[in-house]
C-alpha cells in the first residue's frame, strides 16, 4: 500500500480546510490536505455567498459580529478578487418593528460596525425594486463572496508553496497510538484504491462532517447539528445591494446579489444527516414568499435554481450549554482541542464559524497547532496574497468581459451566460485533469446561467472528448452525470420561464441527442 507523510493533514476541502492547508504551507509546514470530494463540494460551494459585515449578528450574536467586522476588511485587502463590494442594507419592512432599528443601531456602534441610517427615498433610489412599504433602511458594508474562487485560490496557493491537495480522497479512518493521531488511512474515491497518510499532526476541518472523523478516533459525545439552509438563485439581479430584513435573523431575510444573479436565503433547521438534505416544497414556497416581503413581484421573476447546504453546528456534551434550536446556536467557532478534552494527542478539530471568517479560524487552529508542538510560528495570512490576488481590484460585474474580451474575437464561444471560450475552457480542462464536467463547472461558472448547461454543455462534452481522449462512452457518462446534476436544482422550482427552459433543454437532450441512450 502506498503511503505519503507529512507535517500535518488537513481533512476537508472547504474554504476552512483550504484556509488551513495555506496557512500552514506560508508557516514552512509540510501539509497535504484531503477531501472525499472535489474542493468546496461541501457547505463551501453551497452557501449564500454573503461577505458579512457583521448585520446579522449584532444584536444577537456580538462575539460573532465582532470576527466579522475585523475578516471582512482583511479579506477585502487580501483575495479582492473573489470579492465584490455591493454594500448593504438593513431595511425595516412593514412585517416588521421599527424599533428594532434602534437596537441594531445601538449594536453597531458598539461593535465599530460602519452604519448610517439614510431615508426610505434614498434607499429607493439605490434600489429601485425594494418594498416601498418599507419604514427605515440602514448602510453597511455587506458584500458578496465567490467561494470557488476563493477556495481554489487559497489550494493553488499553498500547493505552490509545496502543499498536496488531493481531492477525491475520503478518509475512512484515523490511525492512533498511544500518544495520539498519527494521520489516516484515505481512500481513492475516483479508483478505489488506499493508501495511509502519515501525519505529525491532524487538523479537522471537515465542518458538517467533524463529528464522523472525531468518533474515528474513539472519541465520543461530540456531534454535529447540521442545520439546513435551502437558497434560490433568480437568473439576474433584482437588486445591485445586499438587502437584509432589519429583524431578528429569521428565514428568507436576506437577498444577495452574487455575480449575474441574486440569491434569496434562508431557511435554518435541523437536519439527522448532513448527507440527506432534501429540498421539500414548502420551503421553496415559503422562500418566494419571503423574497416578496424584499422585492414585490419576486414570485414572477424567474427562479433558476434551488439548493441546499448543512451549517456545521457543534455540539459538545461536555459543555454546558445546549441549543435546542439551530438558530440560537452562536455562529462563533471554537477549536476544539481534543488533548485537553479527551487527551487524544496531536489532533485538533475546527468547528462552527462562516465562510466569512475562515481564515481567522485556519489562524487559530494552525496557532493552537504551533502551541501544542511548542513550535510557535507566526501567522501571515493577513497580508500575504493567494494567486491571482495580488495587486487585483475588487472584483466588479464586468471583470470577465474585461479579462476576456482580447481574445474572444478569435475564439468560439461555448457558454455564452457566462462567457467562456474555448481555450479557457481547454486548458481548465487538461489543468485540472478531470473527466468530471461538474468539476469543470465549479471551476469556470460553466453552465450556470440561466439555460442550465442546456446550449453550452454538449459542447463542452465534445471538447472534453477530444482533450483528455476520453471514448465515446465515458464521454456521455460524464454529460449524463452533470445533466442529473443540474436537474436536482431545477425541479423543486419548475415554474413560469424558468419550466419552459428546462423543456426546452430536455427537448434537446432526449428528443434531439437521446442522451440517455446514447453508448
Ligand atoms: C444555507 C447556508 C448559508 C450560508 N451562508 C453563508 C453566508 O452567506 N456567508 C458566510 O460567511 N457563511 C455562510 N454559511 C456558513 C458557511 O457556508 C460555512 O460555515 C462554511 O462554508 C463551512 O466551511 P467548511 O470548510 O468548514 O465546511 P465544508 O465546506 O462543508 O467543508 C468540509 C469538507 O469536508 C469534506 N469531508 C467530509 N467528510 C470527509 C471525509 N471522511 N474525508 C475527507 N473529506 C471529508 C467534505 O467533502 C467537505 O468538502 C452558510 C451556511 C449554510 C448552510
Amino acid at each position: 500500500m502506498t503511503s505519503l507523510q507529512a507535517d500535518v493533514l488537513v481533512i476537508g476541502g472547504g474554504a476552512t480546510g483550504a484556509g488551513v492547508v495555506w496557512d500552514c504551507a506560508l508557516r514552512g509546514f509540510d501539509a497535504i490536505l484531503v477531501d472525499r470530494a472535489d474542493l468546496a463540494e461541501g457547505t463551501s460551494g453551497r452557501f449564500h455567498g454573503l461577505l458579512h459585515s457583521g448585520g446579522r449578528y449584532v444584536v444577537k450574536d456580538p462575539v460573532a459580529a465582532d470576527e466579522c467586522v475585523v475578516e471582512n476588511a482583511i479579506l477585502r485587502r487580501i483575495i479582492p478578487d473573489c470579492i465584490e463590494d455591493t454594500g448593504g442594507l438593513f431595511v425595516v419592512t412593514p412585517d416588521d418593528d421599527p424599533a428594532y432599528g434602534d437596537q441594531f443601531l445601538a449594536a453597531a456602534r458598539k461593535a465599530s460596525m460602519p452604519t448610517e441610517e439614510i431615508s426610505v427615498g434614498e434607499a429607493l433610489k439605490r434600489e429601485p425594486r425594494l418594498n416601498p412599504g418599507i419604514k427605515r433602511a440602514f448602510t453597511v458594508e455587506d458584500g458578496s463572496i465567490d467561494a470557488w474562487k476563493t477556495v481554489s485560490a487559497l489550494a493553488r496557493g499553498a500547493t505552490e508553496h509545496g502543499a498536496r491537495v488531493l481531492t477525491y480522497h475520503k478518509v475512512i479512518d484515523l490511525h492512533a497510538n498511544g500518544e495520539g493521531v498519527t494521520g489516516a488511512r484515505v481512500r481513492n474515491e475516483l479508483t478505489g484504491e488506499e493508501l495511509d497518510i502519515e501525519a505529525g499532526f491532524t487538523l479537522n476541518a471537515s465542518g458538517a462532517w467533524a463529528a464522523q472523523i472525531v468518533h474515528m478516533a474513539g472519541i465520543k459525545g461530540v456531534g454535529v447539528i447540521p442545520g439546513k439552509g435551502i437558497m434560490i438563485a433568480m437568473n439576474h439581479r433584482l437588486v445591485n445591494t445586499v438587502v437584509n430584513r432589519c429583524t431578528m435573523p429569521a428565514d428568507g431575510d436576506i437577498l444577495v446579489p452574487i455575480r449575474t444573479v441574486s440569491v434569496i436565503g434562508t431557511t435554518d433547521i435541523r437536519a439527522a444527516d448532513p448527507d440527506e438534505i432534501p429540498v421539500t416544497q414548502e420551503e421553496v414556497d415559503q422562500m418566494l414568499d419571503d423574497g416578496e416581503r424584499l422585492v414585490p413581484g419576486f414570485r414572477e421573476a424567474r427562479a433558476m435554481r434551488v439548493w441546499a447546504g448543512v451549517r456545521p453546528l457543534f455540539q459538545d456534551e461536555k459543555a454546558s450549554e445546549k441549543a435546542e434550536d439551530t438558530r440560537d446556536v452562536s455562529r462563533t467557532h471554537a477549536v476544539v482541542d481534543h488533548s485537553e478534552r479527551d487527551g487524544v494527542d496531536r489532533f485538533l478539530t475546527m468547528s462552527g464559524g462562516k465562510l466569512t471568517t475562515y481564515r481567522m479560524m485556519a489562524q487559530d487552529i494552525v496557532d493552537a497547532m504551533c502551541k501544542q508542538l511548542g513550535d510557535e510560528r507566526p501567522c501571515t495570512t493577513d497580508t500575504v496574497h493567494p494567486p491571482d490576488n495580488e495587486d487585483a481590484p475588487l472584483y466588479t460585474l464586468g471583470s470577465r468581459l474585461r479579462r476576456r474580451e482580447a481574445n474572444m474575437q478569435d475564439e468560439q464561444l461555448i457558454c455564452e451566460c457566462e462567457l467562456i471560450g474555448r481555450g479557457k475552457l481547454e486548458e481548465t480542462m487538461r489543468r485540472r485533469g478531470t473527466t468530471n464536467l461538474d468539476d469543470v463547472r465549479r471551476s469556470l461558472r460553466l453552465g450556470m446561467g440561466p439555460c442550465q448547461g442546456g446550449f453550452c454543455i454538449y459542447r463542452a462534452t465534445g471538447i472534453l472528448h477530444a482533450v483528455d481522449r476520453l471514448d465515446g462512452a465515458e464521454a456521455s457518462e460524464s454529460l449524463r452525470g452533470f445533466l442529473q446534476e443540474r436537474w436536482k436544482g431545477m425541479w423543486p422550482i419548475l415554474y413560469g420561464d424558468q419550466l419552459r427552459q428546462a423543456r426546452l433543454d430536455d427537448w434537446i437532450f432526449q428528443g434531439l441527442l437521446d442522451v440517455e441512450h446514447v453508448p
